[in-house]
């Protein structure tokens, strides 16, 4: 079964479809000029990686809110309810900028399923811009600092007889729901929380495709081969600039090598057993957020008569 890219309602979280990035704007300096002096324009704020926001949603700053200092080198997003919105960074200190203390900074991890779809996608690709910039402070050729350009979506090496230019990052990575029939092959890290499992997870390494991808690395940490590998879906995952990408396999055979040990525990979980541990705990799959939540969410709900989503709501009770 493949899913329809269309199906808007079922996109993973910080995924937007309808988001309009504006690009064509981002080399036009009268224009973002322009719009930096609107009232309407607004701000993510981000500090450490941590976003800005009020109880329930994003705060958008307004430019009259934050210390002209911070405005220097602002990232253009794009075009949010008809308004520009850029993101700046107040950088990585400990503590919080004396002008923004009494701010509430939260982390994308624990707020992304509590904001809206827009807004998680929005916060997203805010913090993957800023963590970029900072991460590339200087020429990976020739060491000099680079500078911004194309509002904060190109970085120029500032030694002109270099010249170097360099772009935004995702760093491709696989995530696989390896299966046999009804049951389905999770693993555990040693730093999750008690009693989690998830899927399978790993790099694309260079030279490599997608596909040889999935198999290597579940061959590398289950010590099983899979087959029938099928994309299914991405999600940015700015922590800070992976892009994961989505597949289903088939378990198909053992592989020769020994694993990489770099998953605490390997094992095979029936629907019952999911069901089992997700009303009697400890909790045992990822955060709904993820993708690998979705994976196995769509997997079950293929399989069994009750959702996942409402087997989870009964638990909360
Ligand atoms: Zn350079």
């Amino acid at each position: 079964m493949t899913d329809r890219f269309d199906d808007y309602s079922n996109a993973n979280v910080f995924v937007d479809y309808e988001f309009d990035r504006h690009a064509h704007q981002r080399s036009n300096p009268k224009w973002l000029e322009r719009t930096l002096k609107k009232s309407d324009t607004r701000f993510i704020v981000i500090w450490r990686h941590r976003c800005a926001v009020t109880s329930r949603s994003l705060q958008f700053a307004r430019a009259d809110e934050l210390q002209p200092a911070d405005l220097g080198s602002p990232v253009f997003l794009g075009m949010h309810n008809q308004a520009a919105v850029f993101a700046i960074d107040l950088g990585a200190a400990r503590a919080v900028p004396t002008a923004y203390q009494g701010w509430d900074f939260q982390g994308l991890r624990s707020i992304g399923t509590h904001l809206c779809a827009s807004e998680a996608a929005l916060a997203a690709f805010a913090l993957a811009m800023v963590l970029w910039i900072r991460r590339h402070r200087f020429c990976g050729l020739c060491g000099t600092a680079t500078t911004t350009a194309a509002a904060g979506h190109v970085l120029h090496c500032s030694n002109p007889e270099c010249g170097e230019r360099s772009f935004p990052r995702s760093d491709p990575a696989i995530i696989v729901l390896a299966t046999d029939n009804e049951r389905v092959l999770l693993g555990r890290q040693a730093s999750w929380p008690e009693g989690r499992y998830s899927t399978i997870a790993g790099f694309v390494e260079p030279g490599e495709s997608l596909e040889a991808a999935v198999r290597r690395e579940v061959a590398e940490e289950t010590g099983h081969l899979v087959s029938a590998v099928e994309y299914v879906s991405s999600q940015p995952w700015p922590f800070p600039s992976s892009l994961m990408l989505g597949f289903t396999a088939q378990v198909s055979g053992t592989a020769q090598h020994p694993t990489d040990e770099e998953l605490e525990d390997v094992r095979w979980f029936t629907l019952d057993q999911i069901v089992t541990r997700t009303l009697n705990g400890p909790a045992l799959l990822p955060p709904p957020m993820s993708i690998a939540y979705r994976l196995i969410e769509r997997w079950f709900d293929q399989l069994y008569d009750e959702p996942l989503a409402q087997i989870i709501a009964r638990r909360r009770g």
